[in-house]
């Protein structure tokens, strides 16, 4: 709470050094500038930075070395996640997903599937909000418990990691995720399949950065469907398990309460 208590007098510090302005000066135009600059760039990196710890405590490694987790984010995806899920299959691979609470509920047969093939469903909230770090806490709150909720019912246990939309953090998100027994999961490798449409550039953005234990960001639901994606997918499996990593879930599929077969 201490943490989000400076946070908020940061934000208003930031915000109050506009009255330095008056009486009008130019060398008080310039301290001002170089204030609110300052401020606004701190908020700014607490706020989007993936790995920082400061306002929650997160992890972008898995524990065992020469092990890398894939996780995929937005789904499910009523075309795509089936075929990812099929292709994971084939190359005997288990990976993490996830899901957007709205979506899972809409098709729970996809995520109940990858459940039950011994995937990790995580919770990456109910509507995927844009604007995460801007939620009131009502709806931080909301977003966080439905997300849950929604997979406990599909899959019949408690999901006990979190992902925000975009990584963004809010000011409130650690004593949020406490009261729901969530672990944050951020990233050491974002794709950036979001972006790139060109097969190999991904593919080698991928390849040239990976190193053991790290959780790699991929998407299997997007605007623009993830053709890519899963054209690239086969062979970044290969060439890891050529390098000699095993694929492992970004957390462990037991419950808080005890077994994963409830
Ligand atoms: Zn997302």
């Amino acid at each position: 709470m201490a943490r989000s208590a400076f946070f908020l007098l940061l934000f208003c510090a930031t915000n109050a050094s506009l009255v330095l302005l008056y009486p009008f000066s130019l060398a008080r135009l310039l301290l001002v500038a170089v204030l609110y600059a300052l401020g606004t760039g701190v908020m700014l990196y607490l706020l989007f930075h993936p790995r920082n710890q400061w306002l929650v405590s997160n992890r972008s490694q898995v524990e065992q070395d020469g092990c890398i987790a894939l996780t995929f984010d937005d789904g499910p995806d009523p075309v795509d996640t089936p075929r990812l899920l099929d292709l994971l299959r084939e190359k005997n691979v288990k990976a993490t997903f996830f899901v957007v609470g709205q979506r899972a509920d809409r098709h729970p047969e996809i995520v109940r599937r990858a459940w039950e093939e011994g995937h990790l469903i995580g919770n990456h909230t109910w509507s995927h909000p844009p604007l995460f770090c801007f939620l009131s806490p009502r709806r931080l709150r909301s977003e966080i418990e439905r997300g849950a909720e929604c997979i406990g019912r599909i899959c019949g246990v408690r999901t006990r990691y979190f992902r925000s939309p975009i990584g963004l953090r809010h000011p409130l998100l650690r004593s949020v995720l406490q009261e729901a027994g969530l672990e944050y999961i951020s990233w050491r490798i974002r794709s950036c399949d979001t972006m790139i449409r060109n097969p190999n550039f991904l593919a080698r953005r991928i390849l040239s950065n990976v190193a053991s234990r790290d959780i790699i960001l991929m998407h299997d639901r997007l605007p623009k469907g993830t053709q890519v994606t899963l054209e690239i997918l086969p062979g970044i499996i290969d060439e890891l398990k050529e390098r000699g990593f095993e694929f492992v879930l970004a957390g462990s599929r037991e419950t808080v309460h005890g077994h994963a077969d409830l």
